[in-house]
């Protein structure tokens, strides 16, 4: 409670040098100050996407987009393919029963990867039309999907959908619902551990995250900016235990706390679009950036990170 107090009153003072003070100190509780950023592999053409499996002793799968594939990495194999055509598959997510969530590019869906090997098609159409290019999504605690759709994977196929939307899909009854249409492009999207705030990246012009309000249908209200990322565009987002937020930027990821005051920043050579916990203690921080993955072990725990059986 103490700490939640102090980011108040952080947030209170507006950005003094006690505020400061204060975020730097909190910052060292999120990453220790030698804390090493590896780089895991490289090579690859733009990668995205990632999301930690806790099966078969742990492993990553994350997007190489314009490979077309998706990836697997683990700690005991390295690198190797774990889909391939993926659709240009782009954002991965668990659903509750540990089922891999995919949003497709090419493939203009959201599908899911059943125990048997299939794929099964989740959602690929509003009312008859067709998405632009699903791009990333997070699971409610009642199965819901809450995904984007902005239309940067369109690349020459035509346009359906009059606009870049936010959509809620109900996985059991694959019904969609639209629920924000003011995004320019809307990117990363995650919850809050209680699951009553929802993230939501907007990597066009106005380079900001907001924070929505989840209603008891699953609608979202109160939509306000969170926060401004600079440099670069904030892209994919995730929240630790505690509720902070976590962003790629241009020059690697910003944390910040649960009010959207800006911590610290992770510096990665190469430009981050995405991140996610993971790793036997929820601690590991893996990042996609452009031609490589890193990875670098922090002092918190991702929220929603599944242990290892
Ligand atoms: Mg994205």
């Amino acid at each position: 409670m103490k700490t939640l107090w102090t980011l108040a009153l952080s947030c209170c003072l507006g950005g003094g040098v006690l505020a400061e003070t204060d975020a730097a100190a909190e910052f060292a509780r999120c990453v220790a100050p030698d804390a090493e950023l590896r780089k895991l592999a490289t090579g690859m053409k733009f990668t995205e996407g990632p999301v930690w499996v806790p099966r078969d002793g742990g492993y990553l799968v994350f997007s190489d987009i314009p490979a077309d594939e998706l990836k697997r990495w683990s700690a005991t194999e390295g690198l190797s393919v774990f889909r391939q055509p993926s659709r240009n598959a782009n954002g991965n997510i668990l659903d509750r029963d540990g089922r891999l969530i995919t949003c497709e590019h090419s493939g203009r869906r959201v599908s899911r990867l059943e125990a048997d090997g299939t794929l099964t098609t989740l959602a690929e159409s509003f009312e008859g039309r067709a998405f632009n290019s699903p791009n990333d999504a997070t699971v409610a605690a009642d199965g819901a999907i809450y995904f984007t759709d902005p239309d940067y994977g369109l690349r020459g196929q035509e346009r359906e959908i009059d606009g870049c939307w936010v959509f809620r899909l109900d996985p059991k009854t694959k019904q969609v619902r639209v629920l924000v249409k003011d995004f320019d492009k809307p990117n990363g999207i995650t919850l809050s551990p209680d699951g009553k705030r929802l993230y939501i990246a907007d990597s066009g012009k106005p380079r900001h995250i907001r924070v929505l309000d989840v209603m008891a249908d699953g609608s979202l209200s109160n939509s306000r900016v969170f926060c401004t990322i600079d440099p670069g565009v904030p892209d994919g987002i995730r929240c630790d235990a505690d509720g902070r937020v976590w962003s790629s930027a241009g020059d690697g990821v910003k944390v910040f706390s649960p009010h959207g005051k800006l911590l610290g920043t992770i510096p990665v050579p190469e430009s981050p679009a995405n991140l996610c916990f993971g790793g036997a203690d929820g601690k590991t921080l893996f990042i996609t950036a452009r031609t490589s993955l890193y990875a670098i072990d922090v002092l918190v725990k991702g929220h929603g990170v599944p242990a290892s059986p």
